[in-house]
């Protein structure tokens, strides 16, 4: 058996191009083009690509955008006072504040002050909270691509046995809950492994669907998991390689040469899960623009 490719690639963009189109539709009908705002502290190079991919985004599908940035000095009273702004801006419908902050910021005081509204990251404790109770909320973009992957591809997830190795805020504890939840993808049966957890092949062999968020390169060997398992590999890590001419080469959680012989399905890295992030947020921007999640 060979796996058959998640291609998160192609579906992100066959995503952004439905979006441009109701965008279109909805300018066509005399109605304005959603806007999307996002603030970047300091200048974290990673920090300043990702930004620079989710501005080009908006672009490539018709949104407004704007970037809004602070030198690493701004002080905390001074980044919630932007939020506020933000959250009053009536021509803004979602905006982001790119992580990490700089230490000297409380980061969990910023996300909280951002309007649930206007949160399209998904990360406001109450959009969490309502994601959680299976209520219209705006789900972090990482686990809303992988449900959107599993979805596009009809992967049945009812009555499966799905494990999830990771269990941060942002990737593995939403994808855990929303899996568990009653919908499609979803009803299965959850198994959140982390850092402690022993004898992780004991859980690992028995995934029916096997999501991975650890940022540990390769961890995942073929003979940790079974034969016809749907894996979802969330890891990018940066692996020195001196044949490439950047000198570093991407790398998945999951050894991709020994676990695609015996998956059905298997995303790749990069192209699989990565790329849909961007397709998730636009996804939000446009639902916030229709006042779809909170109807005022
Ligand atoms: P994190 O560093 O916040 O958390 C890692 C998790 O892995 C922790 O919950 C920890 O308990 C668990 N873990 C660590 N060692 C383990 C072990 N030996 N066995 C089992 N579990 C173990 O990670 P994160 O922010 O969720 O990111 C994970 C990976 O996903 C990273 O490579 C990151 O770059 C990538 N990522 C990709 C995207 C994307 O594709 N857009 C988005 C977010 C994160």
């Amino acid at each position: 058996m060979q796996a058959k490719l998640l291609q998160g690639k192609e579906l992100s963009q066959k995503i952004q191009e439905e979006i441009a189109i109701k965008v279109q539709e909805l300018k066509a009908k005399g109605g304005r083009a959603p806007h999307l705002a996002a603030v970047l502290v300091g200048n974290d190079g990673a920090s300043e690509t990702y930004v620079s991919h989710k501005v080009k985004a908006c672009e490539r599908v018709g949104f407004k955008s704007t970037l809004l940035r602070y030198s690493d000095t701004i002080s905390e009273g001074e980044l919630l006072a932007v939020v506020d702004e933000l959250n009053e801006n009536d021509d803004i419908d979602g905006f982001i504040v790119q992580l990490p902050l700089p230490k000297h910021i409380d980061m969990a005081k910023v996300i909280e002050q951002i309007s649930p509204k206007k949160d399209v990251d998904g990360f406001h404790p109450i959009n969490f909270g309502r994601m959680a109770a299976n209520m219209p909320a705006y789900v972090p973009a990482t686990p809303d691509g992988i449900i959107e992957i599993l979805k596009r591809y009809k992967i049945e997830t009812r009555g499966t046995h799905v494990v999830v190795v990771g269990r941060s805020q942002i990737v593995g504890t939403p994808v855990s809950i929303l899996l568990s939840r009653a919908a499609y993808p979803g009803d299965a049966t959850v198994t959140l492994c982390h850092r402690h957890t022993k004898d992780l092949a004991d859980y690992t062999r028995q995934a029916d669907i096997l999501v991975v968020a650890t940022g540990i390169p390769g961890m995942i060997k073929g003979d940790m998991v079974k034969k016809g398992v749907v894996v979802i590999d969330v890891g990018i890590t940066r692996v020195a390689d001196t044949s490439k001419q950047s000198g570093f080469t991407l790398k998945g959680d999951v050894d991709f040469d020994e676990v695609a012989p015996k998956a059905s399905y298997i995303t790749p890295v990069p192209g699989g899960v990565g790329p849909m992030t961007i397709a998730s947020l636009l996804k939000n921007t446009y639902l916030a623009s229709q006042k779809a999640i909170y109807r005022n």
